[in-house]
């Protein structure tokens, strides 16, 4: 157990004189309202909450943090799955809610720097303007420093990659109080070791990024939503191994389960059959590519033996769709008023994903549990919802957990696609990274030798 100082008045005055009063708050509420993610994971109080507007705040405050020992963890809106931003040693939450500046467009280069509390749906609105957009998407509203610190993914990564791919250069706040960029503006970069990725999903152990240059897309002028349905869980993922072989190259390919589809037409009125379903999205450039991508993926789909076929290219009804999509997290949560959820989320290469989801159901039958699946497939990440209303099921849904984990490890993939390890995973990080976990610590320790930058997390000691 780390031995951290408490924020004392003395504490509260020197922010006070590095941020102005209005943005160092003791207030109950304030404290409330980040003391816990979308997590499973309990709340815990942080002893102050601050809301600087620039790097140098950031940076003097970590100074000061730094030299009396006090805790700091980055908050950027609190979607996180895994515990991530969740105070654990109190001390100082520094929420970047106030840094949502777009910083400059650089539209010939496909490029736009931002603070990093700039929420990825508010940069896309601003940036529609230019025709680009920034393409990692995961369904919440999180905030661009939050997702390269969980190098978050989503429904397009399958395309586009994940939040890793898409930046080019950062400025980051060390724990001593020092400034750096890293990376650079240009798309190709070979120059020292590459420690702007050492910073991406690193949530917030390293440094606190307080600028980011991304890469953009320019936004397809033709798309199709395809969505297919299966008799059995098993042809729907083969059919995603099949789509994926084909080089047909989708923007989107996500299996939702029977449960889902079935809560997705009670709740929103989709046109789904209970039956496991993929909801795919193509992009191109020109009218006549997009026909022939949806003849070829509706061949697959039929020779997979698909049940149903639909496709979309009208602009309203994709986005109904992939709202459904997008809702149909929060759709579940909803539809089951007296459970909680816990998520988990593996991934494996593609030619694995079949035998993941084998597995998956195996444990399942073995276990007698009840379990819903839902997932990025064409990047063969899954999330299983367990839900639970008794410590004896939060016990077994574990169980199951660390049986799924085991098995996408053996299988040569991860214990985490994208929700990071926070609190949850850190247990199985000895299993998937061997003596490699040494050398993070050794990183960790390097730049942050007293532990004061998000405390908790990634290592199960601090
Ligand atoms: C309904 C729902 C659906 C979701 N779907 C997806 C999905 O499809 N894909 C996916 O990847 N995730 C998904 N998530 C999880 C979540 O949105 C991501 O983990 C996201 O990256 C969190 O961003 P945030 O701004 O909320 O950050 P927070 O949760 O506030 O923080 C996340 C981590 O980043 C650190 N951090 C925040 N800002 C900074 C900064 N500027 N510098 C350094 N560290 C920082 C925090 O300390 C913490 O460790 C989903 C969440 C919900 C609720």
């Amino acid at each position: 157990m780390p031995h951290f100082s408490p924020v004392t008045p003395d504490i509260i005055q020197h922010l006070i004189a590095i941020l102005g009063a209005e943005a160092v708050s003791t207030a109950r509420a304030e404290i409330e309202l980040h003391a816990q993610d979308q997590s499973h994971h309990p709340a815990h109080d942080a002893e102050v909450v601050i809301f600087p507007t620039t790097a140098e705040q950031i940076a003097a405050v970590l100074k000061l943090a730094n030299e009396r020992c006090i805790p700091v963890t980055p908050w950027g809106v609190g979607t996180g799955l895994e515990g991530n931003s969740i105070p654990l040693y109190g001390g100082i939450l520094l929420s970047l809610e106030r840094m949502t500046r777009i910083i400059e467009v650089h539209a010939d280069d496909f490029q736009v720097t931002v603070e990093p509390g700039i929420g990825h749906k508010d940069l896309n609105a601003a940036l529609a303007r230019y025709g680009l957009f920034f393409p990692p998407d995961p369904g919440a509203n999180a905030t661009v420093g939050g997702m390269l610190a969980n190098n978050a993914a989503g429904i397009r990564t399958v395309k586009y990659g994940a939040s890793k791919d898409n930046v080019l250069r950062m400025q980051v706040a060390l724990a001593d109080g020092r400034l750096i960029r890293v990376g650079s503006r240009s798309v190709k970069q070979s120059s020292g070791y590459d420690l702007l990725h050492l910073f991406v999903g690193s949530e917030g152990t390293l440094g606190v990024i307080t600028e980011a240059t991304l890469k953009l897309v320019p936004i397809a002028a033709h798309m199709s939503a395809i969505v297919a349905s299966f008799a059995d869980v098993e042809a729907a993922v083969q059919t995603v191994v099949a789509v994926r072989g084909s080089g047909l190259d989708p923007a989107a390919l996500e299996l939702v389960d029977a449960a889902h589809c079935r809560m997705l037409r009670e709740t929103e009125g989709v046109d789904l059959p209970d039956h496991p379903t993929l909801f795919m999205e193509f992009h191109v450039a020109l009218p006549e590519a997009l026909e022939s991508v949806i003849e070829s993926v509706k061949a697959i789909c039929e020779e997979m033996g698909a049940l149903r076929i639909h496709t979309a290219t009208d602009a309203a009804e994709r986005k109904r769709l992939w709202h459904a999509r997008h809702a149909s997290y929060e759709i579940m949560v909803r539809s089951h008023p007296d459970q909680k959820f816990f998520i988990n989320d593996v991934a494996v290469p593609i030619s694995q994903y079949p035998n993941l989801i084998s597995t998956i159901e195996r444990v399942k039958a073995e276990m007698g549990i009840t379990a819903y699946m839902i997932g990025h497939a064409g990047d063969g990440n899954i999330h299983v919802e367990f839900p639970y209303r008794s410590p004896d099921d939060f016990a077994k849904a574990m169980e199951a957990n660390g049986r799924i984990v085991q098995r996408a490890i053996e299988l040569g993939g991860t214990a985490t696609g994208e929700h990071g390890v926070g609190i949850g995973k850190a247990k199985y990080l000895p299993m998937e990274h061997g003596e490699g976990l040494d050398v993070m610590r050794a990183i960790k320790h390097t730049l942050d030798p007293n532990g004061i930058l998000n405390p908790g997390k990634i290592f199960l000691e601090s």
